[in-house]
């Protein structure tokens, strides 16, 4: 059989033979996909289409057409095939990292981490991120222990981590926020003191260094997620980096249901394969992440100019150049700003911009998590004052200035 180009629906469409059953699909999909982007019905009067807080990253699609001629060739379509292999070794040469698992998408990586790492008890982490992070400790049936961040990284504070150290823990379970580093030194030196495992939750923290070495060189293992909204997308995706090949090798296992041959299976694991499809997506990916990257730095550079005279709005400190991706770009509204966070999210959805209160609810308010004792607000106050005035405002690779300096505007006219 011939290989079906992308075009195929639209080529027989022009050549007037009898509709595909495929052709009314497409049809229906686009005009969806034009109604969710606001370009039809009465959103089509306001020229203006509404702006995310991201937009997904695309690579030409020309770069990507014969890579999937080549699945259609070879037929492996997952279970570690060429595409995966060749994006571990890109992305271990890329990262600067010694070992790199793919993943189907972070939660599930997290899911294996932990297992590989074979935890039991308590694990601390922190109410301040997105609810994966936890939702990874509970599936495992863990116990999160909750501890208040770093008022000025938003990070889990170090100096709180001891005091909620018990004889049942056996891990951390930190998160880069935003791609800002963690306090890695010293969070390593109390896991070392008390013989605990770190897991970073790094799912923020594509390409982020740390004192000259990829900051997903420290801890146990790193997981990375590779989901749309992230810096790196391979639509979804994920990966667990660490540093021993012994430790890829049962991650591995554990990622293929735990199958260490054809008949023997060394323990409880899942399907967390990253398939040919998205392995071959992000290899074209890569070709332009650091033309991605860039892109962000100019917008993060127009917002934090444009800010810096607005009385009641912090930025978060610029981190050093190299250590930071501009995945997120967070502001804090704080009491001297007149109007509160929650109406200048209103005024800006207002004018088509939609801004995330990224991470509100703190994950600890949700329903799994408020019973637990470490999820008491009187515990986590510098989180929950944090999640009350964050916002994260739009920021991805080809943001128009013209639209930064919109939401600059907004902010200044409150
Ligand atoms: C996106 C995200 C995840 C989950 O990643 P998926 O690849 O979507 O499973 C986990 N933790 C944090 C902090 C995230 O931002």
């Amino acid at each position: 059989m011939q290989i079906a180009p992308l075009e195929t629906a639209r080529a027989v469409e022009d050549a007037r033979l009898p509709e595909l059953p495929v052709q009314a699909t497409l049809r229906r999909l686009e005009r969806e996909f034009a109604s969710l982007l606001g370009a039809t019905g009465a959103e089509a009067e306001n020229a203006d289409e509404p702006v995310f807080v991201t937009r997904p990253f695309l690579p030409p699609l020309e770069e990507f057409e014969p890579l999937l001629r080549r699945i259609w060739q070879t037929r492996i379509l997952t279970n570690g095939g060429p595409f995966h292999r060749e994006l571990e070794a890109q992305l271990t040469t890329h990262l600067g990292v010694p070992q790199v698992a793919l993943f189907n998408n972070a939660t599930t990586a997290l899911i294996v981490a932990l297992r590989a790492l074979d935890l039991s008890g308590e694990v601390i982490t922190t109410p301040y991120s997105f609810v994966a992070t936890s939702h990874a400790l509970l599936w495992s049936g863990l116990t999160p222990v909750f501890v208040d961040i770093n008022p000025v990284t938003l990070n889990l504070d170090p100096a709180r981590i001891e005091a909620a150290i018990t004889p049942r823990t056996t891990a951390i379970l930190p998160v880069h926020c935003y791609g800002r580093p963690c306090d890695v030194e010293a969070i390593a030196e109390i896991a070392a003191r008390h013989r605990l495992k770190v897991i970073y939750d790094a799912a923020h923290a594509f390409g982020v260094r740390h004192r000259g070495r990829s900051v997903l060189n420290h801890g146990d293992l790193s997981v990375l997620s590779f989901h749309a909204t992230k810096v790196f997308n391979t639509f979804e995706g994920g990966a667990i980096v660490c540093a021993d090949p012994a430790m890829k090798d049962r991650i591995d296992k554990l990622k293929n249901f735990g199958f260490d041959d054809e008949t023997s299976v060394i323990g409880v694991g899942l399907n967390g394969k990253m398939s040919e499809l998205n392995a071959a997506f992000g290899l074209v990916q890569l070709r332009y992440v650091e033309e991605a990257m860039s892109g962000r730095r100019k917008v993060d550079a127009a917002y934090r100019k444009g800010l810096q005279t607005i009385t009641g709005i912090r930025c978060l400190d610029a981190a050093e150049e190299e250590t930071t991706n501009h995945a997120y770009f967070p502001i804090l509204i704080e009491p001297d700003y007149p109007v509160s966070r929650d109406a200048l999210y209103d005024a800006l959805k207002r004018v088509g911009i939609h801004p995330r209160r990224y991470f509100y609810p703190l994950i600890s308010d949700f329903p799994a998590y408020r019973t637990l004792p470490s999820a008491r607000r009187e515990r986590l106050p510098i989180a929950a004052e944090s999640a009350e005035r964050v916002l994260c405002l739009p920021i991805y690779p080809d943001l128009d200035p013209g639209i930064v300096a919109r939401v600059i505007e907004v902010i200044a006219a409150q």
